[in-house]
C-alpha cells in the first residue's frame, strides 16, 4: 500500500467539531487513497466527477483507493454550469443510493466548483448527511469553492439559490492537476487569488505582481499562492461560517460580476465567473476612487495587474458588450437587496483595504455604470 505523500502545505479550517484540513501540493492525487484510508478507515467512496475531469484524473484516484483496499464507484456528470440543477442532483443522489453507499461512507468531489457544489449538496441531503471530501481540480475550486462548506445548485430564479452549508471532512488540492486546465480557466481562478490580496493583504498583492508568472507556470510559487488564498478564506470562514458578517468581504467584485454574468446569459463563451469577477473588482476600485474613498492611482494599479495576467477589466472587453446601465442595475437589484435606493457593496480605501459599505446610493451606481458603458 502506498503511503500518503507529505503535502507541501497544510491549512487548518478552525470550525470546532467541523474542523478540517486543506492539503496542498504536487502529487497528492496519487496518494489520496492512502490519505483517505488513514483518516476515514473502513469507508466506501462514491467519486463524483465531470465528463472532462473524470477521464483525466479519476483513474489515478481510483488506483490509489484500490491499493488502499477501499471500494470506490464513479458517478459522472456533464461538465459545465448547467449541471448545477435539480435534474442532475436527482441523478447523483439516485446513483449514490443505487451503489448502496451508506451514511457512514464518503462522497468524494473530484472536479471544479460545479462538481464540488453539486456533490457537496448531494452529500448534505442523502441519508440526512454523508461525509464528503473535496478534491478540487480547477484553480477557482482550490482557492475558493472547495473551502467553506457552501454547497448547492442553481434555480431558474438565479444562481446558487438552493443549497446547504455542509463542510467537507478534508480538502485535497493537488497543484499538478491544474496543468490540464485551460489557460482561460486558470486565469479565471486567478482573479479569486488576486481578490484575497485586494481584500486585506497588500503584501500578497505585491507578491503576486512580482511572481504571477511562477503561479501560472507551477511549482513552489503556485503552491504558495494557493496556500495563502486558502489561509485567507479559512480565516474568514472560521470567523463567520454562515455569512452573517464579514464573510461578505469575499464578495469583492461579485455584485458587479454577478450582474455581468446575468446580462450575458451565463454564456461561458462570452464570460466565465472569474472573468466577471475581474471586471467587477476593477469596477469596485474605480467606483471607490470616484466616491473619493481611495486615490485615483489605486484602480490604475489594480487594473494593470489584472490586465498583465490577461484578465478582462472593462465592460468593453466582454464579447457582445454588456447592454445598458438600466439592465445592469436591474440585475444588481436581483442579486442584492436594494433597500430604499441603497445598496451593499464591497468598496476599498486602497489595495488590501476593502470594507463592507452598506449604504451605497443606487443612483450613483447607475450613473457610474452609464459612464463605464460610454467608456468615460
Ligand atoms: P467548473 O467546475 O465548471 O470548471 C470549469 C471547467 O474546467 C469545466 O469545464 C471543467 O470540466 C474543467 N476542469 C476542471 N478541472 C479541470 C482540470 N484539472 N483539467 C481540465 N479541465 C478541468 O467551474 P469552476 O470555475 O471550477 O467553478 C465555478 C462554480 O463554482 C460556479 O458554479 C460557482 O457558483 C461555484 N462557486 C462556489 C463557491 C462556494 O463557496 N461553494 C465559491 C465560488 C464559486
Amino acid at each position: 500500500m502506498m503511503t500518503a505523500v507529505e503535502p507541501a502545505e497544510r491549512v487548518a479550517v478552525a470550525l470546532g467539531a467541523r474542523a478540517y484540513d486543506i492539503l496542498i501540493g504536487p502529487g497528492l492525487v496519487a496518494s489520496a487513497g492512502a490519505e483517505i484510508a488513514r483518516r476515514f478507515p473502513g469507508r466506501a467512496v462514491g467519486i463524483v466527477t465531470d465528463a472532462t475531469v473524470g477521464p483525466l484524473h479519476a483513474p489515478a484516484v481510483e488506483a490509489g483507493l484500490e491499493a488502499a483496499g477501499i471500494r470506490a464507484v464513479r458517478i459522472t456528470v456533464p461538465a459545465g454550469e448547467a449541471t448545477k440543477r435539480f435534474a442532475m442532483l436527482e441523478e447523483v443522489v439516485d446513483q449514490i443510493l443505487a451503489h448502496r453507499l451508506e451514511r457512514g461512507d464518503l462522497i468524494l468531489a473530484l472536479g471544479g466548483g460545479v462538481v464540488g457544489d453539486l456533490a457537496g449538496f448531494a452529500a448534505a441531503i442523502v441519508r440526512r448527511g454523508m461525509a464528503f471530501v473535496q478534491m478540487p481540480t480547477s484553480l477557482l475550486a482550490q482557492v475558493d469553492s472547495s473551502v467553506g462548506g457552501k454547497t448547492g445548485i442553481n434555480s431558474r430564479h438565479g444562481k446558487n439559490l438552493i443549497g446547504a452549508f455542509h463542510q467537507p471532512g478534508l480538502v485535497i488540492a493537488d497543484t499538478d492537476v491544474l496543468d490540464t486546465l485551460s489557460t482561460r480557466e486558470f486565469r479565471a481562478g486567478y482573479a479569486e487569488v488576486a481578490k484575497y490580496g485586494l481584500i486585506d493583504d497588500p503584501g500578497f498583492f505585491a507578491w503576486l505582481e512580482a511572481n504571477w508568472r511562477g503561479v501560472f507556470q507551477g511549482g513552489r510559487d503556485r503552491v504558495q499562492a494557493i496556500a495563502t488564498s486558502c489561509r485567507a478564506k479559512a480565516a474568514v470562514v472560521a470567523r463567520d461560517e454562515t455569512e452573517t458578517g464579514d464573510r461578505a468581504l469575499l464578495n469583492l467584485g461579485h455584485t458587479f460580476g454577478h450582474a455581468l454574468e446575468a446580462v450575458t446569459g451565463y454564456d461561458s463563451a462570452r464570460l466565465v465567473h472569474g472573468e466577471a469577477v475581474a471586471i467587477g473588482m476593477a469596477q469596485a476600485f474605480r467606483f471607490s476612487a470616484r466616491l473619493g474613498l481611495c486615490d485615483a492611482q489605486v484602480p490604475v494599479r489594480v487594473e494593470a495587474h489584472l490586465k498583465a495576467v490577461g484578465l478582462p477589466t472593462r465592460l468593453a472587453d466582454i464579447p457582445g458588450g454588456a447592454g445598458e446601465a438600466g439592465t445592469l442595475m436591474a440585475a444588481i437589484g436581483q442579486d442584492k437587496k436594494v433597500a430604499r435606493g441603497r445598496l451593499t457593496f464591497i468598496l476599498a480605501r486602497g489595495v488590501g483595504e476593502s470594507f463592507i459599505a452598506r449604504d451605497v446610493d443606487a443612483a450613483g451606481v447607475e450613473a457610474f455604470l452609464a459612464d463605464e458603458l460610454a467608456g468615460r
